[in-house]
């Protein structure tokens, strides 16, 4: 058995840029959906796919596949906490990571997040992964049905992330493959904007992985595309099947870097020093005040200008953190410019914050949890206080996140 691929990730109609990422290194190959501002969203899901891409060939085969994959998935989660502790700016930052490997006949799956690897065999889709999301925590206590999931404006809330607490839990799966099985792996970005059974009947007409994983992108497209989309499709053939077929790849054999797509490196502000260096250089002239005064003025208005821009934008943001040792809902970022507090707290809850910090992933509510609208930060500390509530009951393990 072999394995033809196709992989395609788009920005959407919706988004400024593309923090999904995908990485396909025959027999591994994985999903990535980042998330968080500054860049942070990019940042992250590069960082857990070129940790996931450093998986010794070795592991990938033998008994211990699923292991050495879940454990990759844990250096992943390392390698995101480390880089976002050493860049404050990105902390906060976090990404989903659905990954397998094919190999010995079987699919080996670790999972983290909302995105899903789907299995498409005899006719039928099945989910293969269970979303780490606040919705589906809701349906599986039977409080939301799948349907009312499906359209829940928190829907994108997540209960487990790469990049939220040291100790990650990660879902392992392994499923026997079968010639004709075709397996895609997806960021929410298809599955919120394209029902399960479209999305069945686009991988099951296209007999060519590429053209499948293209079509997908442009129904979610086509459907309002609100959020990034990344579609990897592998289709296990016979290994007499279409062995010129450029997009396949021989067992054992990694073609690094052809199909994959990592988020690249976010282009970062080089520091000049070519003015210091100019006027070093250059004679020294006699400037007229009047001059002076003008571009002092220019200067001011330029600052001013760009001070409002970025505190419009800051108050355009929603958070949840901390006021007077309670959990609280606030509007803008948790930043100060030059002395002035981006932020302002708009509703202060009952809940202890202190208490809600001793859960891991609410460890760093201090430093303010990011969401992307007001209803998701209130979707946060509708979380926290179930949360709290769980940790206070007895008989109980107080494991929040942990779906
Ligand atoms: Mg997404």
């Amino acid at each position: 058995m072999r394995v033809l691929v196709g992989a395609s990730t788009d920005v959407g109609r919706d988004r400024e840029r593309n923090e999904d990422g995908f990485l396909t290194l025959e027999p591994l190959f994985a999903v990535a959906d980042g998330m968080g501002g500054h860049r942070g969203g990019a940042v992250a899901s590069r960082v857990a796919l070129e940790v996931l891409g450093q998986m010794e060939g070795d592991s990938m085969s033998g008994d211990g596949v699923a292991d050495g994959l879940a454990e990759m998935v844990t250096r992943a989660n390392d390698a995101v906490l480390e880089r976002a502790s050493e860049e404050p700016r990105l902390s906060g930052m976090g990404t989903t990571l659905t990954a397998v490997v094919v190999q010995s006949g079987k699919i080996h799956l670790a999972h983290v997040g909302d995105s899903r690897a789907y299995l498409l065999r005899d006719g039928n889709l099945r989910q293969l992964t269970e979303d780490h999301s606040l919705v589906q925590r809701m349906v599986k206590e039977g409080k939301l049905t799948p349907q009312e999931a499906e359209i829940h404006p928190h829907r994108s809330v997540l209960t487990r992330a790469l990049g939220v607490e040291p100790d990650l839990q990660v879902d392992k799966e392994a499923v026997e493959a079968r010639t004709g099985d075709r397996i895609l792996l997806c960021s929410d970005g298809l599955t919120t904007m394209v029902p399960e059974e479209e999305i069945r009947q686009i991988v099951a007409e296209h007999d060519d992985p590429q053209q499948a994983a293209d079509a997908l992108v442009s129904a979610a497209n086509q459907a309002g595309g609100v959020d990034n989309i990344t579609a990897v499709l592998l289709y296990m053939v016979d290994d007499a099947q279409a062995p010129d077929d450029r997009t396949s790849a021989r067992p054992g054999e990694r073609a690094a870097g052809a199909g994959t797509r990592i988020p690249p490196e976010a282009a970062e502000p080089v520091p000049s020093t070519t003015g210091r260096v100019d006027r070093a250089q250059r004679p020294r002239k006699r400037r007229r005040p009047l001059r002076i005064v003008a571009w002092v003025v220019v200067l001011a208005a330029l600052l001013g200008a760009a001070f409002m821009g970025a505190r419009a934008y800051a108050y355009s943001q929603w958070y949840v953190g901390v006021q007077d040792g309670r959990v609280a809902l606030f509007q803008g970022m948790p930043i100060e410019i030059l002395g002035y507090e981006l932020h302002r707290a708009v509703e202060v809850t009952d809940l202890p914050a202190a208490r809600a910090m001793e859960l891991g992933p609410w460890r760093d509510l201090d430093q303010g949890i990011t969401a992307e609208s007001e209803q998701e930060a209130l979707a946060i500390i509708a979380t926290i206080r179930q949360d709290l509530a769980e940790a206070e009951r007895p008989n109980d393990v107080a494991g929040a996140g942990s779906g």
